[in-house]
């Protein structure tokens, strides 16, 4: 970082910045937040996934996903809507259908050409996109064709969510501190990255960073990353920016983390914290 001083997040700012209903909104009008599902025996990241973008707030989230896997959502699910998505084909038709305002895809999506393609295909629509975990890792052979296919969108908002192996899988080893090493990711990628971690990073691609300062170690558990990405996704739905939707979610991530406040805490829980902390926000 040379001229550009890291800006932890303000809570006052993020105040400002939270979708907030209005008294006549209705769920159609408080953002459609997609999440694909993993296969049949891995749905449980991206139901995490679904259930932190409703819990945030938006109106409407889908779970797209082979039959099989929707089979399982299914026994799982209530409020959250299910829609077959089988092939990369599939996901236009869903997208115009639907009417999609963000899309969450990685969480136990598998490292795969249909992963791949998903990718693709979301970032050629005009919906608002979070990349996580395995649409991070499948691209590691061939980082610059996701950099390209993000930067030929029209609607800028991409975030990328590593944690740190998926930060080096996909960028390589970048020098300089995690600062500088986030920074100089979103100028290559084009996306927003959100570098995840005890001290989660988040890199605007003209160079803008922030530090999130509300985290805590009872987030160090499988899925707690998952229930984030989708928090993302919710808020992006509502109509935040891919910046400022990754700074919130980070930032009342951690919160939710600190209030269950003991260990023992699994990313189940979290989705479920998340009314309290908005309200008290609010
Ligand atoms: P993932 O590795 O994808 O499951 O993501 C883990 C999530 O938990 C990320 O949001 C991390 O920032 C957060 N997290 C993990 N460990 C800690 C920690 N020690 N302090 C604060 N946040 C953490
Ligand atoms: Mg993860």
């Amino acid at each position: 970082i040379d001229e550009i001083e890291p800006l932890a997040f303000e809570n006052e700012r993020l105040l400002w910045t939270l979708p907030r209903r209005r008294v006549d909104d209705h769920k159609f009008s408080s953002g459609h937040c997609l999440v694909i599902s993993g296969d049949a025996l891995h749905t449980g990241a991206a139901r995490l996934s679904a259930l932190g973008a409703a819990r945030i707030g938006a109106g409407l989230v889908t779970l797209g996903g082979a039959r099989d896997a929707l089979l399982v959502h299914a026994a799982h699910l209530t409020a959250i809507m299910l829609a077959e998505c089988d092939r990369p084909d599939d996901l236009r038709p869903l997208l115009d259908r639907r009417k999609i305002n963000a899309i969450v895809i990685g969480p136990a999506a598998g490292v795969s050409e249909d992963t791949r393609q998903l990718v693709l295909e979301a970032l050629a629509s005009e919906a608002s996109i979070v990349l996580d975990a395995d649409a991070i890792s499948t691209f590691a052979q061939e980082p610059d064709a996701l950099f390209a296919a993000i930067k030929a969108r029209k609607n800028p908002n991409v975030v990328l969510t590593p944690h740190h192996g998926e930060f080096s899988r996909l960028f390589g080893e970048i020098a300089g501190c995690k600062l500088d090493r986030a920074q100089a990711a979103a100028k290559r990628s084009g996306a927003v990255v959100l570098y995840k971690g005890a001290d989660t990073v988040i890199a605007r691609p003209d160079g803008y960073v922030a530090i999130n300062g509300s985290g805590s170690p009872n987030l160090a558990t499988a899925g707690s990353g998952d229930v984030l990405a989708g928090m993302i996704g919710g808020l992006m739905a509502q109509g935040m920016n891919a910046f400022d939707g990754a700074c919130a979610a980070a930032y009342i991530h951690g919160l939710a983390g600190r209030r269950y406040g003991k260990p023992g805490l699994i990313a189940d829980d979290l989705p479920g914290i998340l009314p309290d902390i908005l309200f008290e926000l609010s």
